[in-house]
């Protein structure tokens, strides 16, 4: 499971590009992880303050 924190989210939408099945949705008060995320944890690395965590490992 994918997990946000919305007080650490700056709603920048980095994360929205990069999300493979497109599951994450940016509105203007908050960004939602869509029930279709497969917890792939491709979208944690990419956020530049550390708001996105949960997911398998990374290899590479
Ligand atoms: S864990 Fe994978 S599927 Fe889920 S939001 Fe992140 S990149 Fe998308
Ligand atoms: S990259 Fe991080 S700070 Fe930016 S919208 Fe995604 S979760 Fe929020």
């Amino acid at each position: 499971m994918i997990r946000v924190d919305p007080d650490v989210c700056v709603l920048c939408g980095l994360c929205t590009g990069v999300c493979p099945p497109n599951a994450l949705d940016l509105t203007p008060t908050e960004l939602k992880v869509l029930p279709h995320c497969t917890a792939c944890g491709w979208c944690v690395p990419y956020c530049p303050v550390g708001a996105i965590s949960g997911g398998r490992p990374r290899r590479r």
